[in-house]
């Protein structure tokens, strides 16, 4: 019997979909769960939920709100291992992946527990004679996150404890092929004592998200996915008068400079190209060598991507699991086909790796392409699988304007010993997020997650300061006690004498 799953609304499992989705297991290819697919009555019935919650939840004291959390954090922590086995078994990334990212998702917890610090307003006395200013941020109302299938605990993560901290209350739509965690979480909030309706999840596709965009009730949208998904998001929330922010697709690049430490370079890249079958948003899809850096760089390249060990998850021993869909599996594999026509050299080829009691598994084993060519598609386009390129150029200049040309902003990387070059790097960069000598500059939860150009639609990255500032709205006010001095009634601008 294959579990059919649940919304998660004013505090109860609410059945039913209209319809349903499947969800399988990426390591076995075997159907796992059945996902309800939510419509407008279902996005309609968690608002009102969240609506009827947000009163209280905006009145009760910061400090109360961040012990909730507090709760929720320990809990999550002490259930860490079988929610990494729920991430693994829904999304196929090997378990310690799965634990790193539930604990980089928790960090933001961490932050959101500071927000009686966080929401301190300014005061200023005296604006004029008698009269004082202070400002406080206050929270939106009701707020949605819909969240892409890579980071089923973490990405929600690095929307709800803030939005919730703030004092709004939430609904999630988590990404359809990997929807239990999200359910384990709002189990655990429940636990935690998080008053019911001010966490709320809504499984969906199209439909669900559509709703949520043109729902009156809903004040803001945080989005990650796709970049084209992004874009309409983006658009139709804004067209709806709501506050939006919304990140998008990526293609890290990760320049390689002709001084660097080739080991630290070749196993950096390793790493940021094929942990978690490259599904991450800040993986590196695209190695620039510099000069000669090149040659030294595949040669330990090379070996390393062929003894990468590909298995299930699960396995303890396995660093690289398979990929989530078998549809997306057959669009990986059809990208590294096209590379191979676009004229590019593939030096290491993971194509028709099989793995024995996982046949029907959709796993890919790691793809290297040498002397990739900026018009070539797999340059252009994100391919979000273990297929990394690498860009020759002959200068420093030439890898910076490569870097820059690219439609998409979200990360980039150089690695060299040379403090001028990395410098000016990071100084003209045209990209959200950069690391020196660091692959997968992912910013810390009390820093802001974003990027920059097709990857970030909106004004504010995610998580830190600004999410803060997302989730709440500045109001200032202007006092005066009627102790204070009496001026009569004035009709000419009020100014400071
Ligand atoms: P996706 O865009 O297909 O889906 C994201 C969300 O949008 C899901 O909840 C999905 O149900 C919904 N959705 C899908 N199609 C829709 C449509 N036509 N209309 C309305 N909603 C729709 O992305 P994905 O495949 O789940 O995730 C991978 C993508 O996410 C990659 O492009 C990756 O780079 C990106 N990503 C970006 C970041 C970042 O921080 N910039 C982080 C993680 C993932």
């Amino acid at each position: 019997m294959v579990e059919t799953l649940h919304h998660w609304i004013g505090g109860e499992r609410v059945k039913g979909g209209p319809s349903f989705g499947d969800v399988f297991n990426p390591a076995t290819g075997e159907l796992s769960a059945k996902v309800p697919l939510g419509d407008a009555a279902v996005v309609a019935r968690a608002v009102e939920a969240a609506q009827a919650a947000f009163p209280g939840w905006a009145a009760t004291p910061p400090l109360l709100r961040a012990r909730v959390l507090f709760k929720f954090k320990a809990l999550m922590e002490s259930r860490i291992e079988e929610l990494a086995r729920i991430v693994t078994s829904e999304h196929g990334k090997v378990i310690d992946d799965a634990k790193g990212s539930i604990t980089r998702g928790l960090e933001v917890v961490e932050f959101a527990c500071g927000i009686p610090q966080l929401l301190k307003g300014e005061f200023t006395e005296q604006v004029a004679r008698g009269v004082d200013s202070y400002s406080m941020r206050q929270p939106l109302g009701v707020v949605a996150g819909i969240t892409p299938f890579n980071f089923p605990a973490m990405v929600p993560m690095w929307m709800f404890p803030v939005a919730i901290a703030c004092g709004n209350t939430f609904i999630l739509k988590p990404s359809e092929k990997d929807p239990s965690a999200s359910l384990f979480m709002a189990d655990l909030f429940a636990e935690a004592g998080l008053p019911k309706g001010v966490f709320n999840v809504v499984h969906g596709a199209k439909d669900a998200v559509d709703a949520i965009l043109h729902h009156p009730g809903i004040a803001a949208v945080s989005f990650v996915g796709s970049t084209p998904i992004a874009e309409y998001i983006y658009r139709t929330a804004a067209a709806n008068q709501k506050r939006v922010q919304a990140l998008g697709g990526a293609k890290n690049h990760l320049v390689v400079m002709p001084d660097a430490d080739m080991d630290q370079a070749a196993d950096a890249l390793i790493g940021a190209a094929y942990g978690s079958a490259g599904e991450r948003c800040m993986a590196v899809s695209v190695a620039v060598t510099v000069g000669g850096a090149a040659e030294p760089l595949l040669e330990k390249l090379v070996p390393k991507a062929r003894a990468l060990r590909v298995g299930p998850g699960a396995d303890p021993a396995s660093q690289m699991g398979p990929l989530v869909t078998k549809e997306h599996h057959a669009k990986v594999r059809g990208y590294v086909d096209l590379g191979v026509k676009e004229g590019a050299e593939l030096v290491v080829d993971g194509r028709d790796i099989k793995l024995q009691g996982y046949e029907k598994g959709y796993f890919l084993g790691p793809c290297l392409f040498d002397k990739v060519r900026p018009e070539m598609r797999i340059y252009k386009e994100e391919i979000f699988g273990p297929v990394l390129s690498v860009v020759r150029t002959k200068s420093f200049d030439e890898a910076a304007m490569l870097v820059d040309k690219h439609e998409f902003g979200n990360g980039v990387a150089i690695f060299t010993r040379d403090g001028d070059a990395a410098r000016d790097f990071a100084a003209r960069t045209q990209t959200g997020m950069v690391g020196v000598n660091v692959p997968i500059p992912v910013p810390m939860a009390f820093h802001s997650f974003g990027g920059w150009k097709r990857s970030l639609f909106g004004d504010t990255s995610m998580h830190g300061p600004e999410g803060v500032r997302f989730y709440t709205r500045l109001k200032t006010v202007t006092a005066r006690w009627p102790t204070g001095i009496r001026a009569g009634a004035e009709f000419i601008m009020p100014t400071t004498r």
